[in-house]
């Protein structure tokens, strides 16, 4: 039997279907994988509840791991917890920002646990420009290329760029 490890290097292989540049496995939507009999069983969590890709990724997943000789596979989701930008991995960030889209901001200190409202996030976080570095920008669209990206423009070189979106 395939262990886990190695089919999660196979998953290494599957891009995301909006951002061919990172793979599932850095985008960190993949949560686990197991074996129920000869059934492979890959959970995911969405990145964007509705999020119209998982439908792509499941196929996606299901396409590689036969390639590799799976006999059956079932992609399960997860909801809970949900997927947030932090699973996002550092060759995954970037990877993301050579794409040109600003990789998400990092939170520096999340106090909201102190006051027990949990996993709390800022509005509207400084999302820094991909091209130039400027913190100069602002918010154009809730939606960009995707549902799951926001568009921003910088105010310095002009320049419109995705942002992945903090969840
Ligand atoms: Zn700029």
């Amino acid at each position: 039997m395939v262990s886990a490890d190695e089919v999660m290097a196979w998953l290494a292989e599957v891009s995301d279907p909006e951002i061919p540049v990172i793979s599932i496995i850095d985008l960190g939507i993949v949560r686990s994988v197991g074996w129920e009999g000869e059934t492979c069983v890959v959970t995911i969590t969405p990145t964007y509840s509705g999020c119209p890709a998982m439908t792509m990724i499941a196929e996606a997943v299901r396409a590689k791991l036969e390639a590799h000789g799976v006999p059956a596979v079932r992609v399960a989701t997860q909801l809970s917890p949900a997927w947030s930008t932090d699973a996002i991995s550092q060759a995954g960030r970037a990877a993301l920002a050579a794409y040109g889209i600003a990789p998400p901001a990092e939170r520096a200190i999340d106090i909201s646990a102190l006051h027990g409202i949990g996993r709390g996030r800022a509005a509207s976080p400084a999302v820094a420009c991909p091209m130039c570095g400027s913190a100069h920008t602002r918010l154009t669209s809730q939606f960009g290329s995707t549902p799951c990206k926001a568009l921003y423009q910088c105010l310095d070189c002009r320049e419109p760029f995705d942002y992945f979106k903090c969840h």
